[in-house]
């Protein structure tokens, strides 16, 4: 059976990975790119060998990690680097991706992908596309709590991004994330149960 699989997407800090956990408690496969992003960049990871080759040993840690930080200001200044950093990293992500869709046995896929829209790898296999959204304000407060995150830099990203618009402008389906987390849920639930309907529904025409 062909799997049904949901893009989700949205800016950083509108918080899409506080969604996919929601998803996820309640039954879907959630497939996180970024995550595998960071696996490939974690201590000896499968992409460190050519990042160090590529890049040179000044942004490898001492444990064998990605130095993000180092990285990332490196690739703002570098443009083409940005290229040859992503050249290292979506083939093998891509595989990663196609591995756990292949054994996923969960009535729909839910695939985050923070440039969803920016690259158009996953589009042709993906059947809907949900965007999580909120206040750009609210973005940069709350990407900024991270450790290693401030609010120009988050701004920096954010201008890097496909912007709101063009966003909300392919989503099939939007989450409205400006609230409290307590208003998520009910919504997270309610998509939950569609897009098992949809799977549903999809599978039974495929038969
Ligand atoms: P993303 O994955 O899109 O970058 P996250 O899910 O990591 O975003 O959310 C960014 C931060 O904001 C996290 O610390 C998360 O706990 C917090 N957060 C997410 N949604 C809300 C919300 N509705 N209200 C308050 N804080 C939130």
């Amino acid at each position: 059976m062909k799997h049904y699989i949901i893009g989700m997407t949205g800016g950083i800090g509108s918080g899409k990975s506080t969604v996919a956990k929601m998803f996820a408690d309640l039954g879907a496969c959630v497939v996180d790119t970024d995550a595998i992003s960071h696996q490939l960049t974690g201590p000896h990871g499968g992409a460190m060998g050519e990042i160090e080759a590529k890049f040179g040993e000044e942004f490898i840690n001492d444990d064998g990690s990605l130095n993000r930080q180092a990285m990332r200001d490196y690739v703002f200044n570098h443009p083409p680097a940005r290229k040859k950093l992503e050249a290292i990293l979506h083939g093998r992500i891509r595989e990663a991706v196609n591995k756990v869709i292949e054994q996923a046995t969960e009535p729909y896929i839910l695939l985050v992908v923070p440039l969803l829209i920016e690259v158009g790898t996953y589009r042709p296999i993906i059947s809907r596309v949900l965007v999580v959204d909120c206040e750009e304000s609210a973005q940069i407060e709350r990407a900024s709590l991270r450790p290693d995150m401030n609010p120009d830099a988050v701004r920096a990203i954010m201008a890097a991004q496909t912007d709101r618009k063009t966003r909300l402008r392919v989503a099939d389906d939007v989450i409205d994330n400006s609230g409290s987390l307590s208003l998520l849920e009910p919504v997270v639930k309610q998509l939950d149960q569609r897009y098992r309907h949809l799977a549903l529904h999809r599978s039974q025409e495929e038969i």
